[in-house]
């Protein structure tokens, strides 16, 4: 996230964005390979959507998926986000590849719903200068009016660093997207160092606590302090709290201990392809 090296400024007087971003490939050789491979990679058809299941602690039940973006490069392999969202995030390309990542998410939640099985919600990442485009609001209701998806079944999940760089900004966009009926949800809180009273002015309905909360859970007591507050504060506010990265036992216990209601993480699955995502959801269909 912070290794985006991506520098967000607001012109305050004229409410005008802007962005400003240190290369990183002019940096380093290998980066600007990459970056130029990625240039033709949506036109090559090299990227793919694995989907994570989301569970509900106390039916175990699945209640969504969060489609998590790979690139299928032909020497490197399966190629991991972290390696490359930050490269195509300051080439500016994440905007026509986060509205593949949306239409695409959106079609398979569609052929799930039509394939009979019971209807989960699917989450979507969102940038920050996806999130900033001016057409995001119009893009998305474009994608859902095409893929036939209702608004209710998607979820956007934005960073806590992106909802609080412009408060004001933020609200109007989450206002409009409300509107429309999508659900919204705030990734990786905890890490943005924000305070919940601040996302309270926010049309908001879930909260990811960071994975490396959980990570930290069973060796230090006052981690599992702030978890704990985190997920009582988060239901004060009327939101519905999931926990990511949930490897351990342990850690699903203690996260059902305090109420938390979801988890996402390695204890029940990884990030699936769309076969086994498929697979898994065959397997779970109630017999009729
Ligand atoms: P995220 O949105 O917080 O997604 C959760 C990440 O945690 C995923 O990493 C997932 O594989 C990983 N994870 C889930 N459960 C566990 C666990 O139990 N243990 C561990 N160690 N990790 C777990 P992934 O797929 O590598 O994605 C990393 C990040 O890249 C995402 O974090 C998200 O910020 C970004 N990203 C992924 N796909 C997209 C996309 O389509 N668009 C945008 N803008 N960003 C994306
Ligand atoms: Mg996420
Ligand atoms: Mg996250
Ligand atoms: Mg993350």
């Amino acid at each position: 996230h912070a290794d985006a090296a991506l520098y967000y400024a607001k012109d305050k007087g004229r409410n005008n964005y802007q962005f400003y971003s240190v290369s990183l490939s002019a940096k380093n050789p290998e980066l600007l390979t990459l970056e130029k491979s990625l240039r033709y990679a949506l036109e090559r058809n090299e990227f793919t959507l694995y989907y994570q299941p989301r569970v509900n602690i106390a039916t175990e039940e699945i209640t969504g998926m969060e489609a998590l973006l790979r690139w299928q490069h032909p020497e490197m392999g399966l190629v991991a986000p972290s390696v490359f969202i930050p490269l195509v995030e300051e080439s500016g390309l994440i905007v026509p590849i986060g509205e593949w990542v949306l239409r695409t998410a959106c079609i398979q939640n569609k052929i799930w719903q039509d394939a009979g099985f019971p209807p989960i919600t699917m989450a979507v990442n969102l940038s920050l200068k996806q999130f900033c485009q001016p057409k995001l609001v119009e893009t998305i209701a474009t994608v859902l009016e095409q893929t036939g998806l209702e608004p209710q079944f998607l979820e956007l999940e934005i960073m806590e660093t992106t909802a609080i760089e412009n408060l004001d900004f933020t609200r109007t966009v989450l206002e409009d997207l409300q509107q429309m009926g999508v659900y919204i949800s705030i990734d990786d809180f905890g890490t943005g160092h924000s305070s919940l009273s601040r996302l309270q002015l926010l049309p908001l309905h879930n909260l990811k606590i960071d994975k490396s909360f959980i990570q930290y859970l069973t060796q230090d007591a006052k981690v599992a302090h702030i978890i704990k507050a985190i997920v009582t504060l988060g239901h004060s506010l009327g939101l519905k709290l999931i926990a990511e990265g949930v490897e351990k036992e342990e850690e699903l216990e203690f996260l059902k201990s305090i109420n938390c209601e979801d988890v996402q993480g390695f204890l029940f699955y990884r990030p699936l392809s769309v076969q086994k995502a498929t697979e898994i959801l065959e397997s779970k269909r109630p017999t009729l």
